[in-house]
């Protein structure tokens, strides 16, 4: 077991590490999977775990295999001193810390096929994202063995990915998703705010804004899904520094398209703001 100078967290780096730690301990395991330069986002899963759970574990890994090659992997923020410390008040148990090496070994052959509900919204944009994701995920869970599981709603297809994967391939846990955590402007927190400039850090508080609106408008009685898409992407638009990716209404339980809001929903964006492209939702 590795443990910083000074620190009182313990960090594992490689499976075996993590695997005598968890064996130490007794009780349920909850469990965090990120991937690092912390924010209150994260913490806001790590409490809910602490307080479910007798053992919170927390990896930090920035995954290759869900970033295209086109992608910011090299310019994803890192910061493991920073995160210790965040990770240190919150007495977290164990921070899993593994190298590429440790979870990838000399490559991978194995891939998931995930159909529809990773095709729509940044599955069109990423196509390697969601395949990354859900291979991280089950390759984390064998390693953690945990009871309960928490996501983030920002990441909202993602959940649903999660889902599916721990459904079909039987997975014994349980998947928790927490509300977002926003800046006071509304801003979803994202270690990627990092690269905005301040500018774009204020034009970015338009998705929140725009997703509020029509969470009115539907309030109001609109049910019109074209019309209700029409409103948000023309509000997205309003803002010069704004590039919308996507910006669209769906079923919240598969993502399929619908054209009345009659079943719960969720508005879905992704917006690129420069080289940072940004995502958010709000359920109706
Ligand atoms: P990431 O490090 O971005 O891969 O995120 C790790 C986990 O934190 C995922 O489950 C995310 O959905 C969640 N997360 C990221 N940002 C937020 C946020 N603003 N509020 C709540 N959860 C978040």
């Amino acid at each position: 077991m590795l443990f910083f100078k000074y620190s009182r967290v313990k960090f594992a780096r490689t499976v075996d590490e993590l695997k005598n730690f968890l064996a130490s301990r007794g009780g349920t395991v909850g469990f965090v999977p990120t991937m690092g330069y912390l924010h209150e986002g994260h913490l806001s899963l790590v409490r809910v775990s602490k307080k479910e759970c007798d053992t919170t574990v927390v990896s930090i890994f920035v995954n290759p295999t869900q970033f295209g090659p086109e992608e910011d992997f090299e310019r994803y923020p890192r910061d493991l001193e920073r995160d210790r410390k965040m990770l240190e008040n919150l007495q977290v148990d164990v921070v899993f810390v593994p190298t590429v090496e440790e979870i990838y070994g000399n490559g991978i052959s194995t891939a998931f096929l995930l159909g529809k509900i990773a095709e729509c919204l940044c599955g069109k944009s990423r196509p390697h994202h969601f395949p990354g994701v859900a291979l991280v995920v089950s390759k984390l869970f064998h390693m953690v063995k945990p009871d309960k599981a928490y996501f983030g709603q920002k990441d909202y297809q993602q959940t649903l990915v999660v889902k599916q994967v721990v459904r079909d391939l039987n997975f014994d846990v349980d998947v928790v998703v927490c509300p977002t955590a926003r800046e006071a402007d509304g801003l979803a927190m994202s270690s990627r705010n990092v690269h905005l400039s301040p500018e774009e850090m204020k034009g970015a508080t338009i998705l929140f804004r725009s997703l509020k609106h029509i969470s009115e408008l539907v309030r109001k009685g609109e049910k019109n899904v074209s019309a209700l898409e029409r409103e948000l992407q023309v509000i997205i638009q309003s803002e010069p520094l704004a590039k919308i990716d996507y910006a669209e209404i769906r079923s919240a339980v598969d993502l399929s398209r619908i054209e009345t809001i009659d079943k719960p929903c969720v508005a879905a964006v992704a917006v690129y703001f420069g080289k940072t492209r940004l995502i958010d939702n709000i359920l109706l």
